[in-house]
């Protein structure tokens, strides 16, 4: 789960400072997916990069499992954003020389000690993941020669490599047209709940919001909509669910 408590964040500008981040709080947990919304410049991304301890707030805590991350230094926000966090980026920053297979086994030989058997647990598990998004017969094809889609989709596996408690997502559909952009909203609603990630998804696409477990907007930075600690409702209770039963 990632708890973020009253959260600003202010950037320089010229003299003055925009302020970002507005005091905002906000909880994910495990195998839900919030949606973040609200119109460009609101806050959205500079949100997902404090909760993803690549910018230290000015003031208020994220709190990750147990961890309060606003009291690491560089080296343990690293290691927590290496064990514990995924990201997912609007735009997709594969490694243009690396096979969609090596995209992932190269997460699971970023630091960490060399168990015996480790360089096989992470081919098993890449191989596991790249099934999971629907790409097993894509494993030796470099960025170039898939599509945006699937592009999108080495991108969610390999954010899934170390097995994340928290996964961060910006904006993945922008790039792609309905159908595809509503498959990869499909994918993470069920790899979130298959993983018990507690995801947080940046999306304007108002056509996903039903599907989500949550949905926040912030404008100005401010959280408009939805009340931090509204419970996560049940899973018979979202409008999907509903339509899915004919009801
Ligand atoms: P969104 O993702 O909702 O479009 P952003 O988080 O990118 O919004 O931006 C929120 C505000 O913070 C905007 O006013 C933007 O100009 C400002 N901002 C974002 N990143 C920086 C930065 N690195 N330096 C200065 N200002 C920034
Ligand atoms: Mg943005």
């Amino acid at each position: 789960m990632i708890r973020l408590d009253d959260v600003t964040l202010t950037f320089p500008d010229g003299d003055a400072r925009v302020t970002a981040v507005d005091h905002v709080s906000l909880t994910a947990r495990p195998g839900t997916v919030t949606a973040v919304t609200g119109p460009s410049g609101s806050g959205k991304s500079s949100l997902l990069a404090v909760a993803a301890t690549l910018i230290r707030p000015d003031s208020g805590t994220v709190t990750v499992g147990e961890v309060d991350t606003t009291a690491l230094d560089a080296r343990e926000a690293a290691e927590l954003r290496r064990t514990s966090i995924g990201i997912v980026f609007q735009q997709s920053n594969l490694l243009p020389s690396l096979t969609a297979g090596e995209q992932l086994r190269v997460m699971g030989e970023l630091g960490g000690r060399r168990a015996p058997g480790a360089r096989a647990a992470t081919l098993r598990r890449a191989d596991e993941l790249l099934d999971a998004v629907g790409l097993s017969a894509q494993r030796d094809r470099r960025p170039h020669q898939l599509s945006g889609g699937q592009r999108q989709r080495v991108n969610i596996a390999r954010a899934l490599m170390n097995d994340p408690a928290v996964l961060l997502v910006d904006e993945p559909t922008s790039a792609l047209d309905q159908e595809r952009g509503a498959e990869i909203i499909e994918l993470l609603l069920r790899l979130s709940a298959e993983r018990d990630a507690a995801t947080l998804l940046v999306t304007h696409d108002v056509v996903h919001l039903p599907r989500m477990h949550r949905v926040v907007r912030l404008v100005d930075g401010r959280l408009v909509d939805g009340r931090p600690d509204d419970p996560v409702r049940d899973a018979v209770d979202l409008p999907h669910a509903h339509a899915r039963h004919g009801i």
